[in-house]
C-alpha cells in the first residue's frame, strides 16, 4: 500500500515527507494507521549519527494508532483496537523469558538494524533502493506502520489516542526507572538530573511512589518551575553553586536515590556524590561511545552505593503502559503537560524545537482517530 513517510537521507539532514510502499503484515505483524507519533531524543541521535544506524531511514518510535489489519497468527490485538507502539524484542531469549525484554539479547536487530531481524524490509521506495525501516520495529513517522505483535500494546479507547505514543518510549523510560528499576519507596528522597520529558516523567512517578523529597536539577529555570508543578519539592539550578552541597543542605546525608537523564559524565559524578550511604543512582542518558565515567572505587564501595544502568524503565510494556494510562486518568500522572502537538508536515520545526529545548515532548498529529 502507498504511505507518506518522513525519511532522513543523510547525517543531520532534514526529514523529507515522501511517498513510499508499505508491505502487508506478515503472520505475527500488525498494520497500524498512525494517529500521532512522539519525537524522542533517540530519533535525533540517529539522525545526527551520534549512535550508529543505517541511513537513509524512516525513523519514529513513539507511534499511536488504530489497528487496520493483523497477520493470521496475531492474538494480542484485533482490527479497530487502539494501540501504542513500543520497542521491539524477541520474546524468546533468556532476558525476555526472565521478564526483562528491555535487555533482549537481540535488541539491536529488533530496533536499530534498519530492517526486520531477518534482514527483510517493510517499507520500499523505488528511487531509494537502500532505504531502511523497522526503526524500533515500527518506523512510525508515517501514515501507516507495520509493527510486530510483541511491540503493539492495546490501550483503552476512553483516553485521547493522539496523546499516548510517548508512553511507548520516553515517558515509560522516566516513569519505569522510578516505579520498576529503582523501586522508590514512600518517604524516600531522590534527585533527578535533567528535566526533559524523561526527567519530568521520573518526577511525576516519584510523587506517585510517595517520595517525600524530590529534587529537580537543571540549568533551565522555566523547566525547574514546571518540575515544581509536577511534583518536585525542591529545585537546584546547577549553574548556581555546588550541587552536592545544596543536596546535602536539603537532605542532610544526601539522597536515597539519584536519576541521571543527561548522560554527561560530570553530572553523573555529581549525582553519585550527592547520594547518602547505600544510595542508588540510575542512568538512562544516551552517552557518546568515547565518554567514560570516573569515580574513586571508594565513592561506591565504602558508601555501599550502587550505579545502575536502565533501559526503557525496565518496562514490560503490555503491563506498564496500561498502568501509566490508569494513573493519567486518575490525575496522578499528568504527562499531557509535557506535550505540544505539531502537524506531520511541521516535523522539522518540531525536531528543532525539541533540540533547542523549546518543546519538551513534540507529538506529530498524522491521522484522525
Ligand atoms: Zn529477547
Ligand atoms: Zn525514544
Amino acid at each position: 500500500m502507498k504511505i507518506t513517510a518522513a525519511v532522513v537521507k543523510e547525517k543531520g539532514g532534514s526529514f523529507l515527507l515522501e511517498e513510499m510502499e508499505l508491505d502487508q503484515p506478515q503472520p505475527q505483524e500488525v498494520l497500524v494507521r498512525i494517529v500521532a507519533t512522539g519525537i524522542c531524543h533517540t530519533d535525533m541521535v540517529i539522525r545526527n549519527q551520534q549512535m550508529p544506524a543505517p541511513l537513509p531511514m524512516v525513523l519514529g518510535h513513539e507511534g499511536a494508532g488504530v489497528v487496520e489489519a493483523v497477520g493470521n497468527e496475531v492474538t494480542e490485538v484485533a482490527v479497530g483496537d487502539h494501540v501504542v507502539l513500543t520497542f521491539g524484542y524477541c520474546g524468546k531469549c533468556s532476558s525476555c523469558r526472565e521478564g526483562f525484554p528491555t535487555y533482549c539479547e537481540h535488541m539491536l536487530e529488533h530496533n536499530f538494524a534498519g530492517s526486520r531481524p531477518d534482514g527483510s524490509h517493510r517499507i520500499h521506495q523505488h528511487s531509494t533502493p537502500d532505504l531502511h525501516d523497522s526503526f524500533f520495529s515500527q518506523s512510525s513517522f508515517a501514515t501507516y506502520a507495520v509493527a510486530h505483535e510483541n511491540n503493539t500494546i492495546k490501550v483503552p479507547k476512553d483516553v485521547p489516542l493522539e496523546l499516548l505514543g510517548p508512553l511507548g518510549c520516553g515517558i515509560q523510560t522516566g516513569a519505569g526507572a522510578i516505579l520498576n528499576s529503582l523501586n522508590v519507596p514512600s518517604g524516600a528522597s531522590i534527585a533527578v538530573f535533567g528535566t526533559g520529558a524523561v526527567g519530568l516523567s521520573a518526577i511525576m512517578a516519584s510523587r506517585v511512589a510517595g517520595a517525600t523529597t524530590i529534587i529537580a536539577v537543571d540549568i533551565n529555570d522555566e523547566r525547574l518551575a514546571l518540575a515544581l508543578e509536577l511534583g518536585a519539592t525542591h529545585t537546584i539550578n546547577s549553574k548556581t553553586g555546588n550541587v552536592v552541597e545544596q543536596i546535602q543542605q536539603l537532605t542532610g546525608p544526601g539522597t536515597h536515590f539519584a536519576f541521571d537523564t543527561t548522560g554527561r559524565p560530570e553530572v553523573i559524578r555529581t549525582a553519585v556524590q550527592g547520594l547518602r550511604t547505600h544510595g542508588v543512582c540510575g542512568l538512562v542518558g544516551v552517552t557518546a561511545p568515547d565518554k567514560e565515567l570516573s569515580f574513586g572505587p571508594n565513592d561506591i564501595m565504602v558508601a555501599g552505593r550502587t550505579v545502575k544502568g536502565i533501559l526503557q524503565g525496565d518496562s514490560v510494556p503490555s503491563i506498564f503502559i496500561p498502568r501509566l494510562i490508569a494513573l493519567y486518568q486518575q490525575g496522578q500522572f499528568p504527562f499531557d503537560k509535557l506535550v505540544k502537538f505539531y502537524e506531520f508536515d511541521q516535523i522539522n520545526q518540531a525536531a528543532e524545537d525539541s533540540e533547542k529545548g523549546v518543546t519538551i515532548k513534540p507529538v506529530l498529529r498524522i491521522g484522525k482517530v
